[in-house]
């Protein structure tokens, strides 16, 4: 048995034209902005991958990058002005941020119709009460690929290891509202094998090269791989062992390839919500 592979990137593909399609007929084209405090490579890279998608998209797109020294004051009043900028209808903040700046102040303090990455409490909040709003990016992306491929979450227990804002709190939320049965690990988890041998789907988002492999999973089970990592030959790779996991599984992510993509193209869909939001 090989697996299905889930092709983000064709579906990421897919939604990036439809949403070019729509934006033809939208004036004043929405706006995205995205502040990138500093000069962290991968995070170079992000916002290189997530401004030529403006651009590819019709939307315009506005970086501002202040110096990786900018004080929590002077960040603060590019927030504000983002907030207050009619031409940018959501907006980011690329994390990390240096360590002298305090993240979560921050995006508390983008406005929640503006809050593209959907990382707000009040984003966040929405989703714990099955109300949801705009969401996180890459559970978003995840959710999409499980619809893509017609993968019926309902009974199905569904172990989520990591538990970051981000990706690991949401995507647990998101698979329960799709009565899937949650089960979140961490690095305190005991055991991690005995419960992933048990999962009928995982999701992984840990941030460790090929750290789920064949003998800790069942035959048949559906794999998400989060994880964005180098292995020992410095190739991009993801949390899972796929060359391995792959002649078990029954679906699974390639990496690159399968979330990464998404991700992009969640944040576009988003900042067309955002935009709908501006002219209710
Ligand atoms: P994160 O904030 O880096 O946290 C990692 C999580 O993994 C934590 O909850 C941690 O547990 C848990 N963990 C660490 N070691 C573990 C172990 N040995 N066993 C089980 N759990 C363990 O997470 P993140 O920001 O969600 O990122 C995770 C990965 O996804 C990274 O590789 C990141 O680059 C990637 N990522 C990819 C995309 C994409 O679009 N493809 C988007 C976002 C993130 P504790 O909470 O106990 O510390």
């Amino acid at each position: 048995m090989t697996a299905t592979i889930l092709d983000g990137k064709a579906l990421a593909q897919k939604i990036r034209n439809e949403i070019k399609e729509k934006v033809k007929q939208l004036d004043p084209k929405p706006g995205l902005g995205v502040i990138l405090v500093g000069e962290n490579p991968a995070s170079q890279v992000y916002v290189r991958g997530k401004e030529k998608a403006c651009q590819e998209a019709g939307f315009i797109s506005k970086k501002i990058a202040p110096d990786k020294d900018i004080s929590q004051a002077g960040l603060m009043k590019i927030v504000d002005e983002l907030n207050q900028d009619n031409e940018i209808h959501g907006f980011i903040v690329q994390l990390p941020l240096p360590k002298h700046l305090d993240a979560q102040f921050i995006i508390d303090s983008i406005l929640p119709s503006k809050d593209a990455d959907g990382f707000s409490p009040v984003s966040l909040g929405n989703m714990l009460i099955n109300n949801n709003k705009i969401l996180p990016a890459t559970p978003k992306g995840i959710m999409r690929l499980l619809e893509e491929y017609k993968i019926n979450l309902e009974g199905m227990h569904a172990v989520v290891i990591g538990r970051s804002n981000i990706v690991g709190k949401p995507i647990s939320l998101l698979l329960q509202q799709k009565n899937a049965t949650v089960t979140m690990c961490h690095s305190r988890t005991k055991d991690l094998k005995k419960i992933t041998k048990e999962a009928d789907l995982i999701v992984a988002a840990v941030g460790k090269a090929k750290m789920i492999t064949q003998g800790m999973v069942k035959k048949g089970v559906i794999i998400i791989d989060v994880g964005m990592n180098r292995d020992e030959n410095n190739k991009l790779c993801g949390d899972v062992d796929f060359e391995n996991v792959k002649e078990i599984a029954s679906f699974i992510t390639p990496v690159p390839g399968g979330v990464g993509p998404l991700t992009i193209a969640m944040l576009l869909e988003n900042t067309l919500e955002c935009y709908a939001l501006s002219n209710k």
